[in-house]
Formats: C-alpha cells, structure tokens, sequence
C-alpha cells in the first residue's frame, strides 16, 4: 500500500466515525431504471419540469444539429455562436437585466463574478448561508472576505461601517435552498448603496419561481438597479446546464476582460446554451409555470405539515442524520425520490428531507407522494435536535 492509499484509507475512516459520507450512492440514483421506469422525482432542482418539456429538448437537438456537441473553443477565440448571443439576450429579457454573461456552470459564474468584481484593495462581505461556489469565489479572490449573519441588514450596515473607504463586494442569494427563506434584497441593497458597496446575487433558487419567474430582484422592483449583479444558474428552474452573470453594460465588458472562469473555459456547450434560452423565453411568456411551482410546494408544506418556504424546495426537519437517511430510502424503496441533507451541508447542522415542488407533477399523484413523505418523516420539532446533530459549514448545500 502506496503512502498515498494509506493516507485516503484514513481519511475514508475520519469520514466514517463523523457520518459525513457522502456516498450514498443508492439515494443519490435519478431518472429511469433499467426497465425505463421513472421513479417520482421529488428531489432534483428541475423546479418547472422543463429538463424534458418537448420545446425545450426539440430547441436542444436543433442547436446540436446546427454547431455540433461543443463550442469547441473558449468565447474569446472561436467558442462564441449565434445561440450564445440569442440566449444572454433572452435572460436579459427574462430578468429585466440591462447585459448578460454565459458560463459554462452558476459555479463558473460565481467564481468569476467575485473574483473579477474584487481585486486589489478590495474586501468581500458573504451572508453566512451563502452557496458554497460563493465561499470559493471568494477565496479565489485572494482579498480579505468574512461573512455577515443570514440575513441581516443591519449586521451588513454594521461590517461596511468597519471597512469604509475600501471598495466592498457583498455576495447573496435571493432564495436559499436549505432553509428555504428570502433575503431582505431591498434592505441589502440599500445599506450597499448607502456604502458604495456592490451588491451580488445569486438567483439560482429564485429564477423560474419567484416573481413569476423572474427572479425575486425583479419582482421587488429592482431589476436594473445601480450597483446590483445577477448570477444564475442555468441548471434548475431552466431545465438545463451553465450559468450567467447579469448586469449593467459595463460590468459585462469588464467581467469579458478579467472573469477567469470565462476566459479560460469552453463556451458553454451549444445545446445546453438553446435548451436554456427557450426555458428563459417560455418562462417569460408564460407566467403560469411559476404559478403552477408554488402552488404545488404549498400543497407538499400543508400535507407535511410544515411552513411553506419561499422557492421550490421544501425542508422538513429530522431528528438526526440517521433518521433522515432512513426515511429518504425507505421512500427511494417505495418509488419517490426526495432529498437528504445532513451535517456538514446544513447551515444549522439540522438533517433535512428536501422535497422539491414541480410545476409538472401536480393532483393527486402529487397527493399521494407527500402523504407518503409526510408520514416516512414523522412530525418532528427542530428544537429538539440540538447536540444530536454535527458540526455545520456554512454554504455546503449541494
Ligand atoms: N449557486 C447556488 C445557490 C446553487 O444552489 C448552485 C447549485 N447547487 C450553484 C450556484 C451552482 O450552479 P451550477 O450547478 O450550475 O454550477
């Protein structure tokens, strides 16, 4: 045995006495089994059931006719085609944004987003949920970064206080996933602006649920906003694969010049780039899919019992890591695939069952699923967890 084999052998082990394997790879199975039967998906983040709308797939095979499987080359060779254009103009649309970005994930787009936005002298604020790809962005950033309590305007004001005179960027999420609560958007950007901060923030949850679709940035009124950066996903609500950066005609042309992750990556694959600018087109003529994503996450909350979250995503707090493993297989046994999060990729170190809503899979088939989570999960009051559950990392959640 290599040094090398030894040393994964032990941290195999560590990974084992804390119960933070990840490899749970009987749960983690989606789409059709070898007989080609689909289980009930309750746990993907394909929030408006577009991954497979046949618009979207047609748009998808079309682009791969025309360009080919790849871009071939980074955007500023030879790897920028019609569809890219075509598809940051319809998320301008969508989002009400003045100049759109594409990336090949909303990983990518939030690497460059910070690390391009920052730079010498300049310092990164992040709420304490924030994603994971944020944490990231901003090490990579190499500035000084710390976080601010969830949610918490005045704690933001309090920290921009301490750092004036540097030039600050401040990186949220509209919707987080795990909690499932919306940020104070028109309070942040308020305090931002009141300290020449930049405010970022990362709609991945938000886009195709809130503000009909929107985005919740728009429906507070504050798409095109000053100092105010969109970062998306292209890979939930949108039903496909990449991500964006969205804001003023500057911010593009500076991100084009000094976004790593950009410059030096394949454009996004064709594609994924036209599946995600029919989603972003039907999503804005048709305001019904964010009505009908909402309406289902409030029927899966009043049948499980619990408050409705803002997106999609709804958590029902377990008793422990255990416990939450157990009901997620036993439902994954009985057909319905929902989510399993446990300790370090909670926030609160609380383990959760994440059972997503779908503006595709409605009625009494809807019904009869979260019944069936409803009574794998039990009824169980998150105060009672506490010292039964393991050391949480802020922004872990996949
Ligand atoms: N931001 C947030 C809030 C996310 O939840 C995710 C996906 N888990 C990402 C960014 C990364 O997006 P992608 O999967 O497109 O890389």
């Amino acid at each position: 045995m290599s040094g090398w084999d030894a040393w994964l052998r032990e941290r195999d082990e560590l990974r084992r006495q804390r119960g933070i394997d990840r490899f749970d790879a009987v749960l983690r199975l989606g789409g059709p089994d070898a007989r080609n039967r689909d289980p009930i998906d309750l746990a993907s983040n394909d929030y408006l059931g577009l991954s497979r709308d046949p618009r979207i797939v047609v748009a998808a095979h079309e682009a791969l006719a025309r360009y080919g499987a790849s871009a071939t080359a980074s955007r500023l060779v030879t790897g920028t085609l019609l569809v890219h254009r075509d598809l940051e103009a319809s998320l301008c649309r969508l989002t009400g944004q003045p100049a759109a970005l594409a990336f090949s994930t909303g990983y990518a787009a939030n690497l460059g987003a910070l690390t391009a936005l920052s730079g010498r002298g300049s310092q990164i604020l992040l709420d304490a949920h924030a994603h994971a790809s944020l944490h990231d962005a901003a090490r990579m950033s190499r500035v000084p970064y710390a976080t601010f309590p969830h949610n918490d305007a005045a704690a933001l004001d309090r920290e921009l206080t301490t750092r004036a005179g540097h030039r600050v960027v401040v990186a949220v999420e509209s919707i987080y996933s795990v909690l499932g609560d919306a940020a104070p958007l028109r309070e942040l950007l308020e305090v931002c602006h009141r300290h020449d901060a930049l405010l970022v923030v990362d709609e991945a949850h938000g886009i195709g649920v809130a503000g009909q679709g929107r985005g919740l940035v728009h429906e507070l009124g504050l798409a095109g906003a000053r100092d105010l950066v969109i970062t998306l996903t292209l890979s939930k609500a949108l039903g496909s694969q990449g991500g964006a950066v969205l804001g003023s005609t500057a911010i593009r042309h500076h991100l084009v010049n000094t976004a790593r992750s950009f410059i030096f990556d394949t454009g996004l694959a064709p594609a994924s780039a036209a599946a995600a600018c029919a989603a972003a087109d039907l999503v804005a003529d048709d305001p019904s899919l964010a009505a009908a994503v909402n309406s289902n996450a409030r029927t899966i909350a009043a049948i499980c019992g619990i408050e409705q979250a803002a997106g999609a995503v709804q958590s029902l707090p377990m008793p422990s890591p255990e416990a939450a493993l157990s009901a997620a297989l036993d439902l994954r046994a009985e057909g319905v695939l929902v989510g399993c999060f446990r300790p370090p990729s909670v926030p609160d170190g609380i383990s959760r069952l994440r059972v997503t809503a779908r503006a595709d899979f409605s009625g009494p088939a809807l019904h009869e699923a979260a019944q069936l989570v409803a009574r794998r999960a039990g009824v169980f009051e998150p105060a009672r967890a506490a010292g039964t559950v393991g050391r949480p990392r802020a922004g872990d959640a996949p």
